[in-house]
């Protein structure tokens, strides 16, 4: 079983997250892509890529960035189900991974090599993306810096064509491609810990602007003229 590790650490009466037994049905179709946005005991950017019956799972951190010369530090962790893809909501405090999670972008990928099974082995996959957020080319790569030798620890990294850019996508598009929701309001409407999601969000306007556009407004209606 695949995804056996992925269904040990969770409770599946608790969670409401999809159980590894999705995962055998075969499935027809372009390869799925996903990025889910991750408010856990960190924030981070969960980026997933359908390959042979499952996601393959990677935690990154600081998120992606279409930026050629940023790499981004990219764990990975247990294969996902399929089904997992179109999950968001919150999982249970005290539960593995307990917090909010966004369906942050989502699509399609398309390998650039033949031997995507070589390339993951060798540690090195160059991958099409057909995201609502991310486009064009991307490549794991597998490091044996930041003091880990497991395998685990990858970078992700923009290679350079049309859709390269300096833009902070994270900053910039900040919602869920499916809800239009910030994560404060995934965490509010199924219950979950609305103040620590919101941490995960931008910044709210600073209360000084508040107070500048409540002074702007007519104090009274018809003791004002508008001008
Ligand atoms: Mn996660």
């Amino acid at each position: 079983m695949p995804l056996k590790e992925y269904d040990k650490k969770r409770n599946f009466k608790v969670t409401p997250e999809p159980s590894g037994k999705s995962a055998a049905k075969p499935k027809q179709g372009p390869l799925l892509y996903v990025i889910q946005k991750h408010r856990a005991t960190a924030l981070h950017y969960d980026f997933r890529i359908e390959w042979n019956g499952v996601l393959l799972s990677w935690a990154v951190p600081k998120g992606p960035s279409p930026d050629p010369s940023i790499k981004r530090l990219a764990m990975q962790v247990e294969d996902h189900p399929i089904d997992y893809a179109a999950f968001e909501g919150v999982i249970p405090e005290g539960e593995y991974g307990g917090g909010t999670v966004m369906i942050w972008d989502q699509g399609t990928w398309t390998p650039e090599q033949e031997d995507v099974d070589a390339a993951l082995a060798k540690g090195d996959l160059k991958m099409h993306i057909h995201g609502k957020k991310l486009k064009g080319s991307w490549v794991l790569v597998r490091t044996h810096g930041y003091g880990r030798s497991d395998g685990k620890s990858w970078l992700l990294i923009k290679h350079r064509d049309e859709y390269a850019s300096t833009d902070d996508l994270t900053v910039l598009k900040p919602k869920s491609v499916v809800s239009n929701r910030l994560l404060a309001g995934i965490a509010k409407e199924a219950g979950g810990d609305v103040a620590k999601a919101a941490t995960g969000d931008p910044a709210p306007p600073k209360p000084a602007a508040a107070k500048r556009a409540k002074v702007a407004t007519p104090a009274r209606a018809g003791k004002k003229k508008a001008s």
